[in-house]
């Protein structure tokens, strides 16, 4: 018989957002008793698991798994933030992808991956060409052509990780991810209120952690951001385009690369294809034009499918009901809206 597991009730509990004090409110039993819950301290009755669960919308069942919350302590998860994300938001978004890791995981059991290419771990102190270097071999190493990168969330799925877009409540964090040791592939999560551009850019981030930073360093931000830079506009190929850029050139050039234009115009300073005052001066000129708040030029999204494919096999292939998928990720309702009658791009799964 399974053991209450502490963990996963103070996993629960900041996914929801919730304080103690407000849960302990809202279900009838005091902060304290639940701060003794998550100390394992006291054991809940079976009635005070079930108010907790019903709260919290897991299962009964998710109190009992035997798993655990990751930290950016284990080095494991990495966030891509703006400095003013607060403390509670990110606590909140930990948790998600934590509990999205452990629900994957359980869905993944059934189903044998197919992916075609994987990730490497690729340790920077090994490539005398730094993060630029790791970039173009793992674009090598996943057969990217040469040129813009037509879709970085289906690259990403086709070495087999898990991409989820979803709402963040804030637009002050992009994206997380997270890879723990054991688990086959990263999971990925991006903000869906931000355009794609700049949700690209902060995917290909996370992916430069995913590849290059099994422990944390000083610089693996910038070096995530140069990472992202060569991944998405790798300089042999965009050279050509950045010399003489002006704010129309920006522009033009943001629907063929699918980066910002901000991003275009820091990789032209960074090739030296204009010089520091040119920057400045047209990124003055952006800002006049209110472009570093709201970039003119859309760039049409990128959709995950991995995930949605998980859950099409389960319920055509394995027979699952909606509610079968709901216990077996131990909530309810947590796959609803990856209905089924999005195109599928071919079976990459199939059942064990
Ligand atoms: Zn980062």
């Amino acid at each position: 018989m399974p053991a209450f597991n502490r963990e996963m009730l103070a996993l629960a509990r900041e996914s929801r957002g919730l304080t103690q004090t407000r849960l302990g409110a809202e279900v009838g039993i005091s902060q304290a008793e639940i701060s003794k819950f998550e100390n394992g301290l006291k054991i809940p009755s079976d009635d005070q698991i079930r108010r907790m669960s019903n709260r919290l919308h897991y299962t009964v069942d998710f109190f009992f798994l035997n798993e655990s919350m990751r930290d950016f302590g284990s080095n494991c998860a990495y966030h891509r933030k703006r400095k003013s994300a607060t403390d509670s938001k990110l606590t909140q978004l930990l948790a998600i992808i934590n509990v999205r890791r452990i629900q994957v995981k359980h869905l993944l059991k059934s189903v044998e991956d197919r992916a075609t290419y994987s990730f490497p771990r690729l340790d920077i102190d090994e490539h005398a060409g730094g993060p630029e270097e790791i970039a173009r071999l793992v674009r090598a190493l996943w057969q990217i052509p040469p040129g813009p990168l037509q879709n970085l969330i289906r690259a990403i799925e086709d070495a087999g990780g898990i991409v989820i877009r979803c709402g963040f409540g804030t637009n002050k964090v992009d994206a997380m991810s997270q890879w723990l040791p054991g688990q086959k592939a990263p999971i990925f999560m991006v903000n869906e209120s931000i355009p794609t551009d700049r949700m690209r850019f902060s995917l290909a981030h996370e992916l430069g952690h995913i590849c290059m930073h099994a422990t944390l360093t000083d610089n693996m931000e910038r070096e995530a951001d140069k990472f992202a830079a060569e991944f998405l506009m790798p300089e042999k190929d965009i050279r050509p385009y950045l010399s003489s850029v002006d704010i129309p050139k920006l522009a033009a050039m943001k629907p063929y690369w699918r980066v910002s234009m901000a991003a275009l115009l820091y990789r032209a300073a960074e090739l030296k294809q204009i010089d520091e005052r040119r920057k400045s001066y047209l990124w003055f000129r952006m800002g006049q034009a209110g472009y570093r708040s709201h970039e003119p030029v859309e760039i049409p999204p990128e959709s995950p499918t991995l995930l949605k494919e998980l859950v099409k096999v389960h319920k055509e292939t394995l027979g699952y009901t909606e509610r079968e998928i709901d216990a077996a990720v131990c909530e309810p309702n947590a796959f609803a809206d990856l209905c089924i009658h999005d195109e599928p791009r071919g079976l990459r799964l199939v059942a064990r």
